[in-house]
């Protein structure tokens, strides 16, 4: 079967600007590097990690919303490139994660719906506000809604406005960048509980991005684990979440506040802060923070992914491969 979405050994590199001498070459940042998986038609995959890690950059690579500088992406088997592209932007969505500013302030929520419909041609011109009616009640708003302007609304009213948008397209895939977390706690609650109900009911495929493990444990069937635009660990949600296998993992996840969402963090958490990306350390770039590192992970590139278990995690306690 192919996989609705592949993405194979995608980069994306930014210049890092500072002073350089002449005839030195500028100095790239690789804020995605090197990122393979595959995502199946009705599948979430779950994206996570620290601020920073290159989460919204793969996300926006995968759309084509940020140029890539290396690799692969292929929808339903089919190259993406410049000539595909419409053909990517007709089947997949973002939804994004500041529900007031990815909405155009001046315009109304009806006729912010109606653009989309118009766009892509998706219903006739006669049936766009009866459609543009039932987007919003499938996001739980009402017709009256379509009259409002993004600013007499709510966040989490925002947020549903920012999924009725995306579902217009009737897309097969939908990118959610940490979508609930600008939003109250009780909100957050009802756009993922209104995300589970649409997933279901359209069969979308979706790439959740988040660093909350509480609420990628709920919605996600597999969860995919980036450190320092690297894909560390990877696999189906029960597996990463019963078993974790990197070190990078078990520290994210002994950190989820169990019994009280807003009581205080574990002791043994991570310490340190993640090393500067214009700087990686030589090995595995975990070494500085790992409270398992081997002389072996301090030099030579980067490990790979390789079968841990039930999963798969780039670190050399599951054997020696490297990058
Ligand atoms: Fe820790 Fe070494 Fe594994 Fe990196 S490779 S996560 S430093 S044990």
């Amino acid at each position: 079967m192919t996989a609705l979405l592949e993405v194979a050994g995608l980069e994306v590199a930014f210049a890092a600007g500072g002073f350089t001498w002449p005839g030195q070459a500028a100095r790239q940042v690789k804020a995605v590097n090197g990122v393979s998986f595959a995502l199946n038609a009705g599948e979430t995959l779950g994206l996570v990690g620290e601020s920073g890690c290159g989460k919204t950059t793969l996300a926006r690579a995968i759309l084509a919303l940020t140029e890539k500088s290396a690799g692969e992406v292929l929808f339903e088997g089919e190259r993406v490139d410049r000539t595909s592209l419409m053909r990517l932007r007709r089947n997949a969505a973002m939804i994004f994660q500041d529900p007031f500013n990815a909405l155009n302030p001046r315009m109304r929520v009806g006729d912010i719906l109606a653009e989309v419909l118009r766009v892509h041609r998706k219903v006739p011109p006669d049936r766009i506000a009866a459609r543009v009616e039932e987007l919003l009640v499938l996001v739980g708003l009402s017709g009256e809604h379509a009259r409002r302007k993004p600013a007499t609304l709510s966040g989490g009213q925002c947020q549903r406005v920012g999924i009725a948008r995306a579902l217009a397209v009737e897309p097969k895939l939908i990118v959610a960048d940490e979508c609930v977390s600008a939003l109250d706690v009780s909100i957050q609650a009802q756009i993922i509980n209104l995300l589970i109900d649409i997933r279901s009911r359209m069969k979308l495929a979706m790439i959740f991005i988040a660093h909350d493990l509480a609420v990628v444990r709920r919605l996600c069937d597999r969860v995919c684990v980036m450190y320092l635009g690297r894909i560390v660990e990877e696999g189906a949600t029960a597996d990463v979440f019963s078993a974790p296998k990197h070190p990078y993992t078990q520290a994210l996840i002994r950190a989820i506040p169990e019994i009280d969402p807003a009581g205080s963090l574990p002791r043994n958490m991570l310490p340190g802060e993640p090393p500067s990306p214009l700087d990686l350390p030589p090995g595995c770039a975990f070494h500085p923070r790992c409270p398992q590192a081997m002389d072996i992970c301090r030099s030579g590139d980067a490990p790979v992914l390789r079968p841990a278990g039930e999963q798969r995690a780039a670190c050399l306690l599951y054997g020696g491969v490297r990058h």
